[in-house]
């Protein structure tokens, strides 16, 4: 999955989420890449999330949802991400060892965050001083 959040000069946030699925995915599986506020969920007012790993978990979980609400309720991107990062985890805590389920926050303020189950998820920034600085997200694992 590739999630992109952006912040136009004028501080409105857009979003998109693109993926070629599980592997060995069922025929006609959906997964959360394409459904609004779990692979993806941008709220002008507040900032925007996006997932990647077992979309199954993120659908169940609403998580991108869950993360932008989260910043509205006063957590930073990071904090947001980990909080439903956290949630998959003590719901199903034996798959969560086997899986992978990563999100990516932007608040209004331009900041961000990222946080999976595993390590080894890494995302990129680019703005007018930071161009293409990746960054080495923080992990459960
Ligand atoms: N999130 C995607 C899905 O469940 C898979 C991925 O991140 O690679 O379809």
């Amino acid at each position: 999955t590739i999630g992109m959040i952006a912040m136009d000069a004028q501080g409105n946030l857009s979003g998109a989420c693109t993926t070629s699925g599980m592997a060995y995915k069922l025929h006609g599986r959906i997964g959360d890449s394409p459904i609004i506020g779990a692979g993806l969920y941008i709220d002008n007012e507040i900032g925007g999330a996006t997932s990647t790993g077992v979309g199954e978990e993120v659908v169940r979980n609403v998580g991108s949802f869950l993360v932008v609400e989260l910043m509205r309720q006063g957590y930073s991107p990071e904090e947001a991400c980990k909080e439903a990062v956290m949630r998959i985890i003590k719901k199903k805590p034996e798959t969560a060892k086997n899986i992978q389920v990563g999100f990516l926050a932007l608040n209004k303020k331009g900041e961000y965050g990222a946080y999976a189950i595993q390590k080894g998820f890494s995302y990129a920034v680019c703005d007018s001083q930071k161009q293409d600085l990746v960054i080495k997200g923080k992990s459960y694992y």
